[in-house]
C-alpha cells in the first residue's frame, strides 16, 4: 500500500515526495494528545453483548497513556472520564500543542455482523506514517483491515500528525468478546504505544 501510495503521488510535488521518502516517522515529538472516542450522552457503538464503545475507548486510551508516560512522553487526554466533549473541542486541544501528535481511539460497528478486525485512518500525507506504524503493530495479532484515508472531523481539521484507530468491531461477536477482556485491550494499547514511539523520528 505504501509504495502504491507514493507512486500515485510521484508527479505531484517535491514536498509530497519528501513525505513519501520518510514514511517511517513524522519527525520528533514529545507530546501525544490521546482522544478517547465518544463519552457522556454519546455512547458510540453498542456491542452485541450490550457493551459500549465509549467505555472501551476510554479504558484503552488510559492504557496507552500509561505506556507512553513510561516511555517518557507527555500525554494530554481530551477526556479523562465519562463526559461529552465536542469534536471541535477535541481538535482544539490538539491544535494548541505544538510538537504533538494526535491519536483517537475507537471501537467499530457495522451492520454486517461478519465485519471484524482493526483499521487505522489518516487524512493528510504527513499523518500517514503514524497511522501505518500503529496499524502494522496491530496487524501482528488482529485481523488487519489496513490503513485508510478518511475525512473524519478530528483528522481533517487537525494541524498535527493525526490517526484514528478502530480497535475491533463490537458488532462482531468474536471481536466483542476480545474487546471485553482487559488483556486484549492491554495488547491493543501496547501496539498503539509501539506504533507511536516508532513514529517519533
Ligand atoms: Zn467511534
Amino acid at each position: 500500500m505504501r509504495s502504491l501510495f507514493c507512486a500515485a503521488l510521484l508527479s505531484v510535488t517535491v514536498v509530497f515526495l519528501t513525505g513519501c521518502a520518510s514514511t517511517r516517522g513524522v519527525g520528533r515529538f514529545h507530546t501525544v494528545v490521546l482522544d478517547a472516542g465518544h463519552g457522556g450522552i454519546d455512547r458510540g457503538a453498542k456491542g452485541v453483548d450490550g457493551s459500549t464503545e465509549k467505555k472501551y475507548a476510554l479504558d484503552t486510551a488510559k492504557r496507552v497513556e500509561r505506556g507512553l508516560k513510561r516511555a517518557g512522553y507527555r500525554v494530554v487526554m481530551t477526556r479523562k472520564g465519562d463526559y461529552f466533549i465536542t469534536l471541535p473541542s477535541r481538535v482544539a486541544i490538539s491544535n494548541r500543542r505544538s510538537g504533538a501528535v494526535f491519536v483517537s481511539i475507537h471501537y467499530n460497528w457495522a451492520r454486517r455482523s461478519s465485519a471484524s478486525g482493526t483499521e487505522t485512518f489518516y487524512y493528510n500525507l504527513k499523518s500517514y506514517p503514524l497511522a501505518a506504524n500503529i496499524q502494522r503493530e496491530l496487524a501482528r495479532f488482529t485481523g488487519n483491515r489496513g490503513v485508510k484515508r478518511s475525512r473524519f472531523h478530528v483528522l481533517r481539521n487537525n494541524a498535527r500528525p493525526s490517526a484514528l484507530v478502530e480497535c475491533g468491531f463490537l458488532s462482531n461477536s468474536s471481536d466483542a468478546r476480545k474487546a471485553r477482556s482487559s488483556s486484549y485491550r492491554q495488547r491493543v494499547a501496547g501496539a498503539i504505544v509501539r506504533g507511536i514511539v516508532k513514529s517519533s523520528r
